[in-house]
């Protein structure tokens, strides 16, 4: 049996309750097989596969807190670190009721290689709760924010683990637990990044993942002789990340025709408005009926990315699609279509929108498709940044931290397709992110010895 196989049977039989763990290995470990046998001998005797599918440590605890109504209510805290051979843990906290151990461990995997691409010196963690944040009150979220962190606290710090927001936790949440933070240490120090920029946040760092997308589209679009201006562009999702996609998709004269939100997408053939857009969504915090309402050039569609109905984006005609919105928004039969209707490129914008098969499909259609570990690293990569900026006591312009970006974005491309071509994969950026996140990793490992 190949040392791939015999590593994912253990993995297997050690975390058999853990589904979504499970997958997150078994593709990236299937994805690294040629490096992994071209190294066998090597990584078998320093137990390289046992070790990165093992997290250094994962810490479950309790978090009581009290709700509006005087009533003790309880929820499970997590924090998994999982490989700091880098630099120290990083990733999100995740807030939401899905929230189990299997999860966060499935998250803290992919952040290795993620974080690895980056070029930054940041390691793999996640963690979070199965906290509900919806339809709390602010004085709710903040009891259960100070409780988390009252336990947090004891494993993090800015040289040992950085944790910053993700599903659930905003500014608001890292507020509150950055502020409990410095209550319960006394120190004032980039602990969490997110932070509001009055304490340590840094600028740029809103539009970090969109731009970031959009800088990585542009390298991989001009290294196969094209450019982006006059592309057209079909975008799913309206938040953080669609918007700022747009804007810098736009900026590069590309024309964005679509976007979508949990109950509707919109086609706009002017091209969408992206000041009516934020003004829609990160202002009205509306839906995007009040978009249509507003520009006669716009066809609104009821429908959203879980249903058939709302996978209309991928219906349009476009050279490029980025999917923004949520998992599994991009299925075999949009993959399709896209392809019918002459898509040249995928990049994801969100995290793992695209199914399998689509995934496939694109990519034996010729697409050039970029998974979201190298092409939405930009938000992670920015995080980093706010370290840096913590770390020096100094708060970067945002032309500053936005070329530092754009470096950034166009290295992880380079990089990704030069690791695709190592192994003779040429054009296979989904297993390049993983081989070029892997090879820096298990560099470092092999170099500090048994730990
Ligand atoms: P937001 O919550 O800001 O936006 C998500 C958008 O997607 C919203 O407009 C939401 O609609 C829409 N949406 C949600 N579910 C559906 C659905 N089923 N069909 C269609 N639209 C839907 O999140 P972000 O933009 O921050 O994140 C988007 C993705 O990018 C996630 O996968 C996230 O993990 C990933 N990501 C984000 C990073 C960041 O820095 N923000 C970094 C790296 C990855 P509605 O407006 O109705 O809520």
């Amino acid at each position: 049996m190949s040392y791939v196989d015999e590593v994912l049977e253990l993995v297997k039989q050690k975390n058999a309750s853990e589904p979504e763990f499970l997958q997150a290995v078994t593709e990236v470990l299937n994805s690294l097989r040629p490096v992994v046998e071209a190294n066998e001998e090597l990584y078998r005797k320093n137990a390289i596969l046992e070790r990165i599918t093992e997290p250094d440590r994962q810490i479950m605890f309790r978090v009581p807190w009290v709700d509006d109504k005087g009533q003790v209510q309880v929820n499970r805290g997590f924090r998994v670190q999982f490989n700091n051979a880098i630099g120290p843990y990083k990733g999100g906290l995740r807030l939401h009721p899905s929230v189990n151990l299997g999860i966060i461990k499935f998250l803290g995997f992919e952040q290795i290689f993620k974080n690895s691409l980056t070029s930054l010196p940041i390691g793999g963690g996640k963690g979070g709760s199965d906290f509900d944040p919806k339809g709390k009150s602010d004085r709710e979220i903040m009891a259960f924010c100070q409780s988390f962190m009252t336990e947090l606290s004891k494993y993090i710090g800015a040289d040992v683990d950085v944790p910053a927001g993700d599903i659930g936790t905003g500014a608001r949440e890292i507020g509150f637990m950055f502020g409990q933070y410095k209550k319960i240490k006394g120190t004032f120090e980039g602990v969490l990044t997110g932070k509001g920029l009055t304490y340590g946040g840094s600028l740029a760092r809103t539009e970090a993942t969109g731009y970031g997308l959009l800088y990585l589209t542009e390298e991989l679009i001009k290294c196969h002789g094209e450019s982006m201006q006059g592309k057209t562009v079909v975008v799913s999702g309206a938040g953080n990340v669609a918007i700022y996609a747009t804007q810098k998709a736009q900026q590069m004269g590309a024309k964005v025709v679509t976007c979508s939100d949990s109950t509707g997408w919109i086609y706009d053939p002017e091209g969408i408005d992206v000041a009516l857009l934020k003004e829609v969504k990160e202002v009205k915090r509306a839906r995007l009926t009040e978009y249509a309402a507003a520009r006669p050039s716009a066809e609104y569609h009821e429908g959203n990315a879980s249903e058939r109905a709302g996978n209309g984006v991928w219906q349009i005609k476009c050279d490029i699609a980025l999917p923004c919105a949520t998992q599994n928004e991009l299925l075999l039969e949009d993959a399709k279509q896209l392809v019918a209707n002459g898509c040249k490129c995928v990049c994801e914008g969100a995290n793992m929108p695209t199914t399998i098969d689509a995934t496939e499909y694109l990519q034996e259609n010729g697409v050039w498709f970029v998974g979201g570990k190298a092409a939405n690293a930009g938000g992670v990569a920015t995080s980093a940044l706010e370290m840096s900026q913590n770390s020096e006591r100094l708060s970067w312009s945002f032309e500053e931290v936005d070329a530092k970006l754009k470096g950034i974005m166009v290295n992880i491309y380079h990089n990704i397709d030069d690791a695709a071509k190592r192994y003779g994969m040429e054009g296979n950026y989904v297993a390049g992110a993983n081989i070029a996140g892997f090879e820096k990793v298990v560099n470092a490992m092999l170099a500090q010895g048994v730990c």
